[in-house]
């Protein structure tokens, strides 16, 4: 991926919380650690989990379906989210 298409796909807005209403951009979901682990990545769409909380809403989790070429397929939502270390 070049520079370009990277600095296009930070910027762009990948979806919208169905539940809260943030925008969820590239640089959210951190595409470059993504294009890194690109070999490893056996099954596409990815999966990634974006947990935020914003305004009055807590904490919940965003499943968001990511193809290969940074679109969004699918979108799954939770209001149960922990966090354990
Ligand atoms: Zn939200």
């Amino acid at each position: 991926m070049n520079s370009e298409t990277r600095a296009i796909l930070m910027r762009k807005l990948m979806t919208i919380c169905p539940v809260c209403g943030k925008q969820i951009y590239g640089r959210d979901i951190d595409i470059n650690n993504i294009e890194k682990s690109r070999s490893k990545i056996d099954h596409w769409p990815l999966r990634y989990v974006h947990c935020h909380d914003n305004g009055n809403f807590p904490m919940h989790a965003l499943m968001i379906y990511i193809d290969a070429n940074f679109s969004v397929r699918g979108l799954e939502t939770s209001d149960f989210v922990k966090i354990q270390k």
